[in-house]
């Protein structure tokens, strides 16, 4: 906390991130919380989620951050569209359902508790897979020419990295997919060296 508290205050620092998952012995709701919000370039911090919810400049989570550039820079057609994220987690899946609603998008969020899932994704124009189990979306789950992205990252015992998505299957069917390793990873690391000028640059809320 005391190293939080230095760098906060240290004005040639711009940015802070903590490397998640912490020790069981910290509690890591309390140490976002002690980050300078203006500093928080994982966008985690209560004051840039709540921006991010009102539709404020904030510093924004670099995964989902780095999904909406990607459909961006692609001309995918948001306004309108039906968007599914089958993932709900505070990190990945509610902020990018905040971002695509902003942008448009009629959204659906599922969970694990989501009954039906193929019936949800199937009308999907544009489809978020940020769960961590492979193989979850499989090429019947996908309406044909919907946008595939997949935020999934597991590591099969044979030691290959995979996504959410039956890559091989789901790639016939849809318009644009992404592949993992290769995708949704490295814009991510992009995202987070652009939250890390936006917060030199002050673009962000107060950085005490
Ligand atoms: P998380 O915190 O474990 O959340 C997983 C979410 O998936 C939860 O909302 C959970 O529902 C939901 N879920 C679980 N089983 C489901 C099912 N059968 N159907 C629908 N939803 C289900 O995970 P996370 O941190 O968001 O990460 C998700 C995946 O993305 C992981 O593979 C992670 O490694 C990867 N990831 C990649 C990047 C990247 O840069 N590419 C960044 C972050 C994460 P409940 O809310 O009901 O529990």
């Amino acid at each position: 906390m005391s190293k939080l508290s230095r760098l906060n205050k240290d004005r040639t620092v711009d940015g802070i991130l903590v490397q998640l998952p912490l020790p069981k012995h910290i509690a890591e709701k309390t140490i976002i919380q002690a980050i300078a919000p203006g500093k928080d370039v994982d966008g985690f911090h209560p004051v840039n989620a709540g921006a991010l919810f009102t539709g404020q400049p904030c510093l924004k989570p670099c995964t989902p951050l780095g999904v909406m550039v990607m459909l961006e820079h692609h001309n995918t057609a948001l306004r309108g569209a039906e968007a599914v994220v089958v993932g709900a987690s505070n990190i990945v899946g509610k902020p990018l359902a905040m971002m695509l609603l902003q942008a448009g998008a009629t959204v659906t969020l599922c969970n694990s508790k989501t009954q039906n899932l193929e019936e949800k994704t199937r009308r999907a124009d544009i489809l978020v897979a940020a769960v961590g189990r492979p193989g979850l979306i499989s090429a019947e789950m996908v309406k044909p020419g919907a946008v595939v992205i997949d935020v999934g990252i597991n590591r099969l015992e044979s030691g290959q990295l995979v996504g959410d998505v039956d890559f091989d299957r789901v790639a016939r069917v849809a318009k644009a997919i992404t592949p993992v390793p290769g995708g949704v990873g490295p814009m991510t690391i992009a995202m987070l060296l652009q939250n890390t000028l936006d917060a030199a640059e002050s673009l962000a809320p107060s950085s005490t």
